[in-house]
C-alpha cells in the first residue's frame, strides 16, 4: 500500500481544482494537511482505481462544538460526491474549507496531478463576503487583481470591531502578508483567528468572483528555522495581557530590565475586553468621585470573601486582594497613566449596597469609543508600556511570539523561556526571574476536560491555552483550586449564526428559544434542570447559574404543540424578552402574542447549525443528546411527541484556577515551599482567591482587580530578587 504524507498546501504547484469524481487513482492511502479555523486539519483518504473508498478527518485542533461537530457530515458529503467538490457544513465554513483543501491535495497525489498554471483571474476590483467574528453581519473585502496578482485588499464593511479591539490586528498584520506572499495560506493572526479567517475567506470569494479558483491560492508560505538567543534580563514576563503588563511595568519601575513575550498580534489579552476592575477606596477614585470619602466597607468585602472560600488557608492573599485593590489601582494611575471613569456605573452582582465597588476604564476620544464589550482601552496599556520602556532602554516586548516552555539549568532552576515567532524563528530568552501571565486555560480543550469536566463556549481569549500553568508545573509548581468553575456571565445559542441564513430578527427568536426560562429544561444527562439558585445561595446571581449545569449547558424543550402555538399565537411574555447580554446579534423580538409565521424556517436553519435538535420520539431525542433513554423518558413522563431541544450554552470569559502562589505571587510546590524566581499572576494564579466547584468570586470586577494586585506584587518582588543577585 502506498502512503504519501504531503504537508501543507502545494496547491499552487499542483495546480488544480478538485479532481473529478471517478478520476483514475493509484490505489492507496494518502494524507494531507491544511489550515481550518486553526492549523492542522488532516485528511486521510483511501482510494481504489475508481474512487474514494474511505476518508478520515482529524479535526482535533478545530473548535470541538463547531468544526469537530461537522466531521460526520463532511465525511458523508465527501463519500457521496467522491471528490472534494462538496458544499461543506453551515456554521463550520473554515473547517469545511480546510477539509476541501487537504482532500484536494491528497486526491491530487492519488491521481498524479501535477503543476500547471492557476486558473486565470480578470484584472479589476472584486468584492468578496465571508462570515467573521462580528455578531451583526459578515465581512466584505474589495480585492484588486492585476496581472494575476493581488495588489490591494480593503475591508469595506465589518462588524468585528463592534465586539472588541481585535479586528484591527488582523487587518493591519494579515493583509500585507497575503499580498506579499500572494497566498491565502498565511497563518491567522494569533488572538484574531476568526477575523483573520474572515478576511482570508472574503479574499477567496473575491478571487472566485474574478473567475479564478481560490483553492489554488494556498501556496505554502515557508517558515524560517532561525534561532535567536537573548540574554541577561532581570525579569521575563510571559503573556502581555493585563497582569503581564502590570507586572512588566512594576518590575521596570524598580529599575529591573524586563522582556515581555506576547503570543497575540497585539498586547492586552482579555484585559482589554473588560469594563473594569474592582477597586476599594482608591484615593484616585475617591478624589474624582466621592469628595475624598471612602465609598465601601472593605471589611465587609473581606468577610464575604472569606465566607465564600470557606477556609483561611489563603487569608493573607485575600487580604491583599481586598485591602490593596484600591492602592494597586492608584499605583498604576500615578506611575503609568491609567485612567478610570464610572465609579458606581456598574453595581455589584452580589451585594446591592456595594454600589461603588468597581470602576470602568476611560476610553479614548473623551469616552466615546465604546464597543459592546466596554471602552476601547488598549491605548492605555500601550501608553503604560511606553512609560516602562523609557525607564531602561533594554526593556522590550515582542508580540506574535509564543512561549513554549521554560529553560532549566542543570540544577533544575528555570533560567529562561523558549518561544516561537510567527515566522518560525525560535527564541531562547534568558533572565533571572520569570513571571507567568498567560491568562489561564480556556483555549485548551484537554485541560478544560481534565480540570473542569467539559469544554465551554468562549467569548474570552482562546490564545490562553494554559501555557503558563503547564510551565509552572514543569518547574515543580502545584495547582490551587483549579476546579473553580469557568467565568460565565453570558448564555446564548450553541453556535452563533454569523451568516445571513437567518435575518437578525430571526436570530433573535432563536436566541429567545434558547434563553427563555418558561419552558421545561433538561440537562445533557436527560434530567430536569431548574436554572434558578443551583448554587444553593441566592447570592450567586442569576447570570452565573448556568455554570452549575452539567457540561455548562442545558436544553430548552418544546413539543410540536408549543411550536405550533408560537407559529399561530406568538411568543410568550418571557420569550419575547429573552435576550443575550453582550452576545445579542442585533435583531428585535416580536411582541408577545404576535404570530411567528416563519418559526419552521428558523428551526430548520437552527437545526443545520446545531442550534436545534428535532426528534420524533424520546428515544431519538436521547440518542441525539447522548443521554440515557430511560432517564429522559422519566423526565418527560413518558410522553411521546415531536420534540425540539434548543441548547442554551455558557459563553465563558476565562478560567480561574491555576498555580498555587503565596502572598508574594511566588509559585509554590506541593509541599508549600516557594520556587524563588518563578511567579504567577492574573488567571494563571487566580485560584488562590477562589474555591473548587464554585462560580468565581462573583461580586464584580474581582478578576480584573487581581491583575492589578498580583501584577504589582509580582513585578516588584521579581525585580527585587533579580536586582539583589
Ligand atoms: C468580554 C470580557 C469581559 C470581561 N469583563 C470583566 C470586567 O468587567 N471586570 C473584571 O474584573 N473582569 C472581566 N473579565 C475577566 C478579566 O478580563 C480577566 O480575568 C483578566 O483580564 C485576566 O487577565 P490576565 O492577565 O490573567 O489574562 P489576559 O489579559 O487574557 O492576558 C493573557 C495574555 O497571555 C497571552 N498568552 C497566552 N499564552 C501565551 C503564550 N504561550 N505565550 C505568550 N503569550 C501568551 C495572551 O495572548 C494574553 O495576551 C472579562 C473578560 C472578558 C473576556
Amino acid at each position: 500500500m502506498k502512503k504519501i504524507t504531503c504537508f501543507v498546501l502545494m496547491l499552487a504547484m499542483l495546480a488544480c481544482i478538485a479532481p473529478a469524481a471517478l478520476a483514475e487513482y493509484t490505489p492507496g492511502t494518502y494524507t494531507a494537511e491544511a489550515p481550518g479555523h486553526e492549523q492542522g486539519i488532516v485528511v486521510t483518504v483511501t482510494v481504489d482505481e475508481a474512487g474514494i473508498t474511505a476518508v478520515d478527518l482529524d479535526l482535533s485542533n478545530e473548535t470541538e462544538s463547531i468544526g469537530g461537530a461537522a466531521k460526520d457530515a463532511l465525511i458523508e458529503q465527501i463519500m457521496a460526491a467522491q471528490s472534494a467538490d462538496i458544499d461543506g457544513v453551515s456554521g463550520a465554513t473554515e473547517t469545511s474549507t480546510g477539509v476541501k483543501l487537504a482532500l484536494t491535495e491528497a486526491l491530487n497525489a492519488a491521481s498524479g496531478a501535477t503543476g500547471g498554471e492557476k486558473q486565470a483571474v480578470s484584472d479589476g476590483t472584486f468584492s468578496g463576503t465571508a462570515p467573521s467574528f462580528g455578531l451583526l453581519g459578515p465581512l466584505t473585502a474589495e480585492v484588486t487583481l492585476e496581472g494575476g496578482k493581488i495588489t490591494d485588499i480593503k475591508v469595506v464593511s465589518e462588524t468585528d470591531s463592534a465586539t472588541g479591539e481585535w479586528f484591527a490586528s488582523a487587518e493591519e498584520l494579515l493583509i500585507p502578508r497575503i499580498i506579499e506572499s500572494q497566498s491565502l495560506a498565511v497563518d491567522a493572526i494569533t488572538g484574531a483567528t476568526t477575523s483573520s479567517n474572515g478576511i482570508r475567506n472574503a479574499v477567496a470569494a473575491a478571487i472566485d468572483a474574478a473567475g479564478g479558483n481560490s483553492m489554488e491560492w494556498y501556496a505554502e508560505v515557508p517558515k524560517k528555522d532561525d534561532k535567536v538567543v537573548i540574554e541577561d534580563y532581570d525579569v521575563i514576563v510571559v503573556g502581555m495581557g493585563g497582569s503581564g503588563v502590570f507586572s512588566y511595568c512594576a518590575a521596570a519601575d524598580q529599575g529591573a530590565s524586563v522582556f515581555g513575550i506576547e503570543a497575540a498580534g497585539k498586547i492586552g489579552g482579555n484585559s482589554v475586553c473588560t469594563y473594569g476592575p474592582m477597586a476599594l477606596n482608591s484615593e484616585y477614585l475617591k478624589e474624582k468621585f466621592t469628595d475624598g470619602q471612602d465609598y465601601i466597607n472593605a471589611d465587609d468585602v473581606y468577610k464575604v470573601w472569606m465566607d465564600y472560600v470557606e477556609s483561611d488557608e489563603k487569608a493573607d492573599v485575600i487580604a491583599e486582594a481586598v485591602y490593596n485593590s484600591g492602592s494597586a489601582l492608584d499605583y498604576f494611575v500615578e506611575n503609568f497613566g491609567f485612567e478610570f471613569e464610572g465609579l458606581g456605573l456598574l453595581g455589584s452582582f452580589v451585594v446591592p449596597e456595594w454600589d461603588k465597588e468597581w470602576c470602568v476604564y476611560s476610553a479614548d476620544d473623551g469616552n466615546t469609543s465604546w464597543n459592546v464589550l466596554g471602552p476601547n482601552k488598549t491605548f492605555q496599556f500601550l501608553r503604560a508600556l511606553d512609560i516602562a520602556n523609557a525607564k531602561n532602554e533594554k526593556n522590550q516586548y515582542m508580540t506574535e511570539l509564543t512561549a513554549d516552555s521554560l529553560i532549566f539549568d542543570g540544577a533544575g532552576k528555570a533560567i529562561g523561556v523558549r518561544a516561537t515567532y510567527y515566522d518560525g524563528t525560535t527564541y531562547e530568552i534568558y533572565g533571572k526571574t520569570i513571571i507567568l501571565a498567560t491568562g489561564g486555560f480556556l483555549g485548551n480543550d484537554e485541560m478544560m476536560k481534565e480540570y473542569l469536566g467539559a469544554t465551554v463556549n468562549t467569548i474570552g481569549d482562546t490564545v490562553n491555552k494554559g501555557a503558563g500553568i503547564r510551565m509552572g508545573q514543569s518547574a515543580g509548581g502545584a495547582l490551587y483550586m483549579i476546579g473553580t468553575l469557568p467565568m460565565v456571565h453570558i448564555s446564548q445559542v450553541a453556535n452563533l449564526i454569523r451568516t445571513d441564513d437567518l435575518t437578525a430578527d430571526q436570530k433573535a427568536i432563536l436566541t429567545a428559544l434558547a434563553l427563555t426560562t418558561d419552558v421545561p429544561m433538561i440537562t445533557t444527562a436527560g434530567e430536569p434542570w431548574g436554572n434558578t439558585n443551583q448554587s444553593g445561595t441566592a447570592d450567586e446571581g442569576i447570570s452565573v447559574e448556568i455554570v452549575f449545569a452539567p457540561d455548562y449547558m442545558y436544553y430548552n424543550l418544546y413539543t410540536q404543540a408549543d411550536i405550533d402555538g408560537i407559529r399561530e399565537t406568538g411568543l410568550s411574555e418571557a420569550q419575547a424578552t429573552a435576550t443575550s447580554m453582550f452576545l445579542s446579534q442585533g435583531g428585535t423580538l416580536p411582541e408577545a402574542g404576535t404570530p411567528v409565521a416563519d418559526i419552521d424556517e428558523i428551526l430548520a436553519v437552527g437545526e443545520r447549525y446545531g442550534d436545534v435538535i428535532k426528534a420524533d420520539s424520546i428515544a431519538e431525542l436521547a440518542a441525539a443528546i447522548g443521554c440515557d433513554g430511560a432517564t429522559l423518558s422519566e423526565t418527560l413522563g413518558g410522553k411521546e411527541d415531536t420534540y425540539y431541544a434548543v441548547p442554551c450554552t455558557s459563553w465563558a470569559y476565562g478560567t480561574v484556577g491555576g498555580l498555587d502562589v503565596d502572598v508574594n505571587m511566588n509559585v509554590l510546590r506541593a509541599d508549600g515551599t516557594p520556587i524563588e524566581n518563578l511567579f504567577a499572576v492574573g488567571q494563571d494564579s487566580e485560584g488562590v482567591c477562589n474555591k473548587d466547584g464554585k462560580a468565581y468570586t462573583p461580586w464584580g470586577g474581582q478578576a480584573q482587580s487581581w491583575t492589578f494586585v498580583s501584577g504589582e506584587i509580582a513585578g516588584k518582588q521579581a525585580a527585587a530578587l533579580a536586582l539583589a543577585e
